[in-house]
């Protein structure tokens, strides 16, 4: 066993070498040491704020619904390394594998019938992309090889993906002019329950006929964007979007890497609109937050028609592709979730939040609160003072991770009534601060 590191030097070092998610190279605010999870809590090395343990309001990005350190998902990932962690996928398959396709095929919509295992959201994104583009290329339509998608969205960090995040305010502003130009409609009105604006329904069509000849697909997040902006929509766009597509020739990709797996009420947040798309990406909740998957599903027809091509294969293989620890720990996961009432758990939870949130309604500075499912939204009117909110967050004994102008929580299924409103009151002190 190497020497044990102390705190002090773990941190010293972490700054001094470890690049974090958005930052710059040295970080400028110090991370917090994670010791070890536990059910909703975090374990801190070091206390911050006088709290060595922390209500964890993130799910860690949207992905740990079960909660850390799970019996059922340890005993998955235990019993697969001492059969393989890994073999490669080229000419090779195994159980883990096969098993979670075959249940990603029979949760998910219908037309839904093949499915490619990737390491990440955004290589997801990357072969979804990759499959329409070559889907049109197959059937003699190189020309349409564009995407359409609403502003406000958020696909992940390479370059595919990043070409449809909104491209005004968000990350990735910088690289307008260098990343693949892709047609943006405007911003979907905001509100799930708002009735579904017909003028904003007809540039969807507008803007989808226009381009017909140039687009390979249209590509949304449904009804919730998340990190572009935590906004929530008409499920009714979704059957707009639909429908154009099917007018026009263009394919319809869903990215529900954020919204799978219950977390907006919905198995997926296709369900509210009971839409069917021709690809869909799933990831971050897949393997319940253990590790890193992700699967970019399609229907019969987009595998045919790449199947009868010139080149007639997707030519993708990520060395650690099917990754059989994953999978096993995947398939558990959904087994986990659908063995129990999930969509009751975050309807409590949804309840919870809206009563523990409306409060922050009130507060000076605040814009809107929204909550849908298990997703709890309160945005300010000006950016958030990250340093000042995450410090009255962690001082309420939560951990949340507010930008831009937002701060919010999804937290996991198993969170307790009364955790919800300690992490309610949390949002409301950083809302207060930040
Ligand atoms: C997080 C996210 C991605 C990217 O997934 P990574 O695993 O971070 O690459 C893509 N799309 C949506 C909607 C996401 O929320």
């Amino acid at each position: 066993m190497p020497e044990p590191l102390g705190p002090r030097e773990l941190l010293a070092l972490d700054r001094q070498h470890v690049w974090h998610p958005y930052g710059p190279m040295p970080g400028t605010a110090a991370p917090l040491l994670v010791e070890s999870a536990s059910g909703v809590r975090l374990r801190l090395a070091e206390p911050a704020e006088g709290r060595d343990e922390l209500v964890d309001g993130m799910s860690s990005w949207w992905s740990a619904v079960h909660g850390y350190n799970h019996p059922v998902l340890n005993d998955a990932a235990r019993g697969q390394l001492e059969r393989m962690s890994h073999v490669m996928f080229g000419g090779l398959t195994h159980e883990p594998a096969v098993r979670l396709v075959k249940r990603l095929v029979d949760i998910t919509p219908e037309p839904l019938q093949h499915v490619f295992l990737a390491d990440s959201g955004s290589v997801s994104v990357e072969v979804a992309v990759k499959m329409c583009l070559q889907y049109w290329r197959s059937l003699g339509k190189p020309r349409k090889q564009r995407l359409l998608t609403w502003r406000g969205g958020y696909h992940g960090d390479t370059w595919q993906p990043m070409s449809v995040c909104d491209p005004d305010g968000g990350m990735h502003e910088l690289w307008q002019g260098v990343l693949p130009r892709q047609v943006f409609a405007d911003t979907p009105p905001p509100g799930f329950d708002a009735p579904a604006d017909p003028a904003y329904a007809d540039h969807l069509r507008e803007l989808i006929g226009r381009h017909a000849d140039e687009l390979a697909a249209v590509i949304v997040e449904p009804v919730v964007q998340g990190a572009g902006g935590m906004s929530f929509h008409s499920p009714e766009y979704l059957r707009v979007l639909r429908e154009a597509c099917d007018a026009h020739d263009v394919l319809l990709v869903f990215d529900e890497i954020a919204t799978g797996f219950g977390r907006t009420g919905a198995l997926f947040a296709a369900g509210h609109a009971a839409v069917a798309p021709d690809v869909m990406c799933l990831g971050k909740a897949l393997t319940g937050g253990y590790l890193t998957l992700a699967a970019t599903l399609c229907t019969t027809a987009v595998a045919d028609g790449i199947s009868r091509g010139e080149l007639p294969v997707l030519a993708h293989g990520p060395t650690f592709m099917g990754n059989p620890l994953a999978a096993a720990v995947a398939d558990a996961s959904i087994e986990l979730l659908l063995s129990q009432d999930w969509a009751q758990e975050v309807k409590r939870i949804e309840a919870g939040l809206r009563a523990g949130l409306a409060p922050a309604a009130e507060l000076p500075g605040v814009r809107d609160v929204r909550v849908l499912g298990a997703i709890g939204v309160v945005q300010l009117d000006h950016a958030v003072d990250m340093a000042a909110a995450t410090r009255a967050a962690v001082g309420a004994g939560v951990w949340l991770r507010p930008f831009r102008d937002l701060i919010y929580t999804m937290p996991p299924y198993i969170t307790g009534d009364d955790e919800v409103a300690r992490i309610c009151d949390a949002v409301c002190a950083a809302a207060r601060e930040g």
